[in-house]
């Protein structure tokens, strides 16, 4: 075992809290659950070298939050699509590139958006 300091945003720690009382399970236990799933899923598209193809989710307040990342990464961003869902911006990009490339552009979404997904497909 490890221990060592993590900050998540008030949201996020909430939902651990919340699993964790209702599942008996501590919080280690629920984010290690969580990180097992998410190192699963993600471990073979992150390889560089890897040609990923993919689509990256986010609901952010205004479109420029996830736009300028956009912007920035659109060597990787095949193409988006951008639309408003009870108040705030849903933008679904495609994304195709090499794994570990498209990984910094969903972390670079993901710090700026309420909620963000990087869905590997290929
Ligand atoms: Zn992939
Ligand atoms: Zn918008």
């Amino acid at each position: 075992m490890r221990r060592f300091g993590v900050s998540l945003p008030c949201e996020l720690a909430e939902a651990v809290d919340r699993i964790s009382q209702e599942t008996g399970a501590t919080r280690s236990e629920v984010i290690a659950a969580a990180l097992w799933e998410y190192l699963e899923t993600q471990k073979d598209h992150k390889k560089p070298g890897h040609q990923c193809l993919g689509v990256v989710v986010a609901v952010t307040d205004t479109f420029s939050d996830v736009g300028d990342a956009i912007e920035v990464n659109k060597t990787h961003v095949v193409a988006y699509t951008h639309v408003h869902v009870e108040g705030r911006c849903l933008t679904i990009a495609v994304v195709r590139g090499d794994g570990s490339k498209i990984e910094r552009f969903a972390l670079e979404v993901a710090k700026r958006a309420r909620l963000a997904r990087y869905i590997p497909l290929l």
